[in-house]
């Protein structure tokens, strides 16, 4: 059994954390931010201490790192490189997106990975932590340059995957396209054909709203963390970024629920549409990013929105802000300006869109605050949902998912407030969520014993 030495401080522990992932800087500040909710919180409790859970936590399980060989339309040998973080398979598979992109590096998907791991727990599912992805830009390359990517990627990774080992899905840069792809490929490869991946086409075992959840799931959080203040996204103007999955399906359900989005964004800058996005609009917005992959400011120039080159949408006056692009895309400056023009709720559709700063600045202006942890785990819900479809080998109705998506969202809403209410008048959203994703992983280690 464990002896208790004296337990480390917070400081004491980060410097552990920093001198054994040196330079990774987004898992670094992923690690910091959750201690911050969690050394308090055990405190009183030294079993977690005993363990060292945080800390097995924070070492992933796995890392795999590999080259990946391709072949360019010209006849070009192109390499790059993939890898797969298991993060922790305590409750359940490892489970997480793959993103294809050139910012990738091992920093971010530990950063990804070690977030999955709380998320994934949050949503009551039977899911453990990962992800993956590659430096490889899909921008600009052929459907054939994607195909043999994908097809590469999936060699190496098929050794390492399974249904009931590790089940990856998309993120950025990794769409319906590219899980055909690689499920084609995987299922070539083992003469299988298993819920290896979700976020499959409708053909071949996907589920239904498992595209839309994760855009849908941010407004729901939304919607609940309104409703503790008696107000409603209904009639709310809401500033998003990005133009993606999660941002555009997040865009479709404010306007569903009747409220106006303002913004949409790109790497290349921000639209501002002064009297809101209609549905079509919307839909036309899918389509230029989905299909024929343009840029958003050809979105502006079709219906005579303003376009904003190189800059985020923080900075107009808004109820409601959803940050749903990337990590890091929404700093100090653009969280004080949120706060001084009277935003008074922000849900993260994407993985630590914030800052530590700028998450300090809405805490201390106590506004509604959700961390995507919490706000964007309908995605992985509804694919844990795919994952029992497979398994069964049944699809389920629509409505069906509609209304299970609708209760884990209230589900993992309701688990932040139980954990995270501080007073009357104020639910920290950040603790909540750590702590409620940290304590199902943590006791189920615990009964694991040292493994
Ligand atoms: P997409 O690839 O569909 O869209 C990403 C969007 O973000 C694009 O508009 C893209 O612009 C923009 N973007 C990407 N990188 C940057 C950058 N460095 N600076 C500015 N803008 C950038 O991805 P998703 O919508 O799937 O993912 C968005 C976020 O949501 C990510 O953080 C992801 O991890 C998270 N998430 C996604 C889930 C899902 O189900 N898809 C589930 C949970 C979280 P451009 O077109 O110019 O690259």
């Amino acid at each position: 059994m464990p002896v208790l030495h004296a337990s480390p401080t917070i400081e004491q522990f980060m410097e552990g954390v920093r001198r054994r992932n040196p330079g990774e800087a987004e898992f670094q500040q992923a690690v910091q931010e959750v201690a911050e909710s969690i050394f308090p919180y055990i405190k009183d409790k030294p079993v977690y201490h005993e363990w060292e859970i945080l800390r097995r936590i924070a070492e992933p399980d796995r890392v795999i790192m590999f080259r990946v060989c391709w072949e360019d339309d010209k006849g070009n040998i192109r390499v790059n490189r993939g890898y797969r973080v298991q993060n922790n398979n305590a409750i359940g598979p490892y489970k997480g997106g793959i993103r294809f992109h050139p910012s990738v590096t091992l920093s971010v998907l530990k950063f990804l990975a070690f977030e999955q791991t709380f998320k994934n727990s949050l949503t009551g599912l039977p899911m453990g932590g990962g992800k993956g992805g590659a430096d490889f830009n899909p921008k600009g390359k052929s459907d054939n340059e994607v195909m043999n990517f994908c097809q590469s990627f999936m060699t190496e990774l098929t050794r390492h995957v399974g249904e009931d080992t590790d089940v990856p899905a998309g993120d950025i840069g990794v769409g319906a396209r590219e899980i055909g792809y690689m499920f084609g490929q995987y299922k070539r490869l083992t003469n299988k054909f298993v819920g290896v991946l979700t976020g499959k086409g409708m053909e071949f075992g996907g589920s239904p709203i498992r595209t839309e959840a994760t855009g849908y799931g941010a407004v729901y959080m939304m919607e609940g963390m309104l409703k503790t203040k008696d107000q409603r996204v209904e009639g709310k103007t809401v500033a998003i970024s990005g133009s993606g999955n999660v941002a555009t399906y997040a865009a479709e359900k404010v306007l569903q629920l009747g409220g106006k989005v303002l913004t949409l964004s790109d790497s290349s800058g921000f639209v501002h549409a002064k009297n809101g996005i209609s549905q079509e609009q919307l839909q036309w917005v899918m389509e230029l990013k989905t299909v024929r992959r343009g840029r958003i400011d050809e979105a502006a120039t079709a219906f005579g929105w303003d376009f904003v080159e190189g800059q985020k949408p923080w900075g107009v006056p808004c109820d409601l802000a959803l940050p749903c692009a990337t990590q890091n895309e929404l700093d100090e400056d653009g969280a004080k300006a949120l706060v001084a023009n009277g935003c008074i709720a922000v849900a993260e559709g994407a993985n630590m869109p914030s800052t530590i700063e700028a998450v300090q600045a809405f805490q201390k202006a106590r506004i509604l605050f959700a961390p995507g942890k919490a706000a964007n785990a309908g995605g992985v819900a509804v694919s844990g949902l795919e994952m029992s479809q497979n398994s069964a080998r049944i699809t389920w109705k629509e409505e069906e998912l509609q209304q299970l998506l609708r209760n884990i969202m209230q589900g993992i809403h309701d688990k932040c407030e139980e954990y995270g209410r501080v007073d009357d008048d104020y639910v920290d959203y950040v603790n909540g969520a750590n702590i409620a994703g940290f304590v199902k992983v943590a006791d189920a280690m615990i009964a694991y014993g040292v493994v």
